[in-house]
């Protein structure tokens, strides 16, 4: 077989290679067929919309049956391959129990059948079938093949199927989904706005100067660096509106870029030789382009993007073609491989409606940002072909991580109506704003907000969070371009202390490794998820943690509401370090003269070895928060952000239940107050079962708190106990899932979790 298998990736490439999904599928069909040495080869493919096994391609069986015919799971031999998840090899299909017979093929003649499931991460695909003359099974290599080629193909399969694009015209629904990966929810409709920077430079062709001398081309470019400052500052002003910080040093990061002298003194160098300007731009850009993203430093990489966007616009400002045109729409939805801050700033406040990126991940600055304003938006559609789409209507589904092109009047019709709901339902919910978060029978749930940037201040207060249950202190490092210092942390530190005093305020001391880099810090690790994380990072770099104790302490001077917690802690000796370096700080700080409160000091537990070292560790800290993202991750040991495992990746695993009911207890008997400030106290489903462990404090983003104390007073206690007994019964997340689902329903809250049409 080994010249069967180099011709299985041969097709492979093939079908990398064509046009369209259709003939993807009729190469694999042809292909197969040749390779087996068949008359028939056939693909069956799954329609997710109704569980139906579709003829999408066939070579040998009749064409006008290839998309028409299908048949529901279980039927026929194909249904029976699909629904039990096994090959079936026969010599005789029709005296098979299971065989159906189907006219329109034509597939008479071929009795030997062997069909194999092509499945893909646990998602039926479809079926892969070849049908033969010979009076007997097929031999038991060729089976054997059979799945290894099913086994190669399903991914490539999987894409297709999901495209949506195998169904013939006539069924094709209107509308393209595009999977990616969710970063800010709600829905965004509006008309595609692309954002291609480098389309424009690559139009550019050399020649001489067009302006009578080199002076006079150096002052045109000038001019065009002069007006792209004073737009970069307009849009800074624009887009940080509350003294966002986090929001102006990237911006500040393009005004240097802009004023470098490797930059300026290039392209008049260039001039200067003979070239026009635009071309002196381009070949500065792109050669500076090319330096950083051969750089090993993965800051220095991203600015190869950043170069490329600057040198855009000052094309684009030399052109005297402004970067919107004056017709734009009021709905927008920009898209590119990355949206730039500036590209943002360049719309009126309130017309960009969504964000849609084919790079990118959910901890990019684009998607920090997109939180911070509440802008709905998605990372990572990697299939999305954005040129096809330029001008186009699109919707952006927040809630599931996709985007949704060619949509039917219908189907906009459909999500307006969500888009309208949640308005309605957001402005329902701010008559909440004051009324405590208690359940119907009086149970009591503290909400904190869970924050980074400083645009999320204000929409937290307005939610009525009663404190900062998490303020993640590594994203005002993410969007700095070095080690940000005491004083400028001090000054960002004091603005959310203030803003929330006398309410308490728990600050994280830098939380990096793992999937948390600094651009300007990189960890290579074979392992970082079990490397130098957290408190073992800071504890190994006591210089960064005393700057960031001292920034932290002296911003609370005169709130006095600063509370520390320790991120990733995994042994008692850390927890020691810690309560070193902090009293010393604090002490230093008093010799300083600063009158500041000794903040209590309290632990995360997200490292599975504090469950069972609670007991011990209990007299080092004041408080716990639990990291169930992290929790979660460690205890099942699966990646939340591979997507190959993703699906195993669940808070209600009854693992997970018994590990949060441990640390209550433990808490409990310790008398340590006790939060969650994890995902999961987002997740309707998850607090019910939070509420009937005993749970009272819980910390989730500014966005969700309206939502989910509406969700607790709606409840009673007593119900959310009865339903995590049940729960606590069943041994899988599924099933508890399924539990709380009903009772969701049942409670009319069902539209807690986001839309629910099966479009
Ligand atoms: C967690 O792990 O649940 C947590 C809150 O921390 P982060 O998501 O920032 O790692
Ligand atoms: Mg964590």
């Amino acid at each position: 077989m080994l010249h069967s298998l180099a011709t299985l990736t041969s097709l492979v490439q093939e079908i990398s290679r064509a046009p369209n999904a259709v003939e993807a599928m009729q190469t694999i069909v042809v292909r197969l067929g040749n390779l087996f040495n068949v008359p028939v080869c056939s693909l069956y493919l799954r329609s997710e919309a109704d569980d139906q096994l579709v003829l999408a391609a066939s070579a040998g069986l009749a064409e006008a049956s290839v998309g028409q015919v299908s048949l529901c799971l279980k039927e026929g031999l194909v249904g029976t391959i699909a629904h039990s998840t096994h090959p079936l090899n026969i010599a005789d299909a029709p005296t098979h129990d299971k065989f159906v017979y189907i006219p329109e093929t034509h597939e008479e003649p071929y009795h030997q059948f062997l069909g194999v499931p092509l499945i893909h991460l646990r998602n039926l695909v479809g079926v892969l079938v070849i049908q033969g003359t010979d009076n007997q099974p097929f031999a038991q290599d060729v089976e054997a093949f059979m799945v290894t080629v099913a086994a190669q193909l399903a991914a490539t399969l999987r894409n297709i199927q999901r495209s949506e694009d195998w169904r013939p015209q006539s069924i094709q629904p209107q509308y393209r989904k595009h999977q990616g990966i969710k970063s800010s929810t709600g829905i965004g409709c509006g008309y595609l706005k692309l954002v291609g920077s480098q389309v424009s430079l690559d139009r550019v062709k050399p020649g001489p100067w067009k302006k009578k001398s080199a002076e006079c081309e150096i002052e045109h470019f000038h001019n065009a660096v002069d007006q792209l400052r004073n737009d970069l500052s307009v849009g800074a002003s624009r887009l940080s509106g509350d003294g966002n910080s986090e929001v102006s040093s990237l911006f500040s990061v393009y005004s240097m870029m802009l004023d470098s002298p490797e930059l300026i003194h290039s392209v008049e160098q260039h001039i200067k030789e003979g070239c026009h300007a635009a071309w002196a731009l381009k070949e500065t850009a792109l050669s500076l382009s090319a330096v950083f993203e051969a750089a090993d430093d993965p800051y220095m990489r991203a600015r190869s993007e950043d170069i490329l966007n600057i040198a855009s616009k000052l094309l684009r400002l030399m052109q005297a073609k402004p970067d919107i045109d004056e017709s734009h729409h009021e709905e927008i939805i920009l898209a590119g491989a990355l949206i730039s801050i500036t590209d943002l700033s360049a719309y009126p406040a309130g017309t960009v409606k969504g964000i849609i990126c084919t790079g990118g991940s959910s901890l990019s600055h684009t998607a920090i940002v997109a939180n911070a304003l509440g802008i709905p938006s998605v990372m990572g559609v990697s299939d999305l072909k954005l040129a096809d789409y330029d001008g186009e209507f699109v919707i952006v589904d927040g809630y599931r991580g996709e985007c949704i092109t060619w949509p039917s009047e219908a189907l906009i019709e459909e999500f307006r109506r969500i888009q309208a709901a949640d308005t309605d339902f957001s402005q329902e919910l701010m008559a909440l704003r004051d009324s405590p978060a208690e359940t119907c029978d009086g149970y009591r749930v503290r909400l904190l907000a869970n924050t980074g940037l400083l645009a999320d201040v204000t929409p937290g207060l307005r939610n009525g969070a009663e404190g900062v249950g998490l303020y993640r202190s590594e994203i005002p490092f993410m969007v700095h371009d070095n080690f940000p210092t005491e004083e400028e942390q001090y000054q960002v530190y004091r603005q959310v202390l203030g803003a929330y005093a006398p309410m308490p305020v728990s600050m994280r001391t830098l939380d990096i490794g793992g999937d948390k880099e600094l651009p300007y810090f990189e960890i290579k690790e074979d392992n970082p998820y079990l490397g130098w994380r957290g408190i073992r990072f800071m504890l190994d770099n006591t210089a960064l943690l005393v700057t960031q104790l001292r920034a932290m302490m002296r911003a609370s001077e005169g709130s006095d509401n600063l509370q520390l917690m320790i991120p990733m802690v995994g042994r008692i000796d850390e927890l020691e370090a810690f309560h070193r370096i902090a009293d010393s700080t604090w002490e230093e700080l008093l010799a300083e003269g600063y009158e500041i409160k000794r903040p209590q000091i309290g632990m995360m537990v997200e490292v599975p070895s504090t469950i069972l070292l609670l007991p011990k560790m209990a007299q080092y800290v004041d408080f716990v928060s639990i990291g169930s993202n992290d929790l979660t991750q460690y205890l099942l040991a699966v990646d939340r952000n591979n997507p190959r495992v993703s699906p195993l990746f669940d808070n209600l695993n009854p693992a997970m239940l018994s590990a949060l009911e441990l640390i209550l207890q433990h808490c409990r008997d310790a008398n340590l107050p006790v939060s969650l400030c994890g995902e999961m106290a987002s997740d309707p489903a998850a607090v019910i079962l939070l509420l009937g462990m005993g749970f009272d404090t819980l910390s989730l983003s500014a966005y969700n708190i309206p939502k989910i104390k509406w969700l607790i007073r709606c409840v009673s206690r007593e119900l959310a106990q009865k339903l995590y007994r049940d729960a606590s019964m069943m041994s899988s997340e599924a099933d508890i899932r399924a539990l709380l689902r009903e009772e969701l329903c049942k409670l009319g809250l069902d539209k807690l979790t986001g839309p629910t049409n099966s479009h």
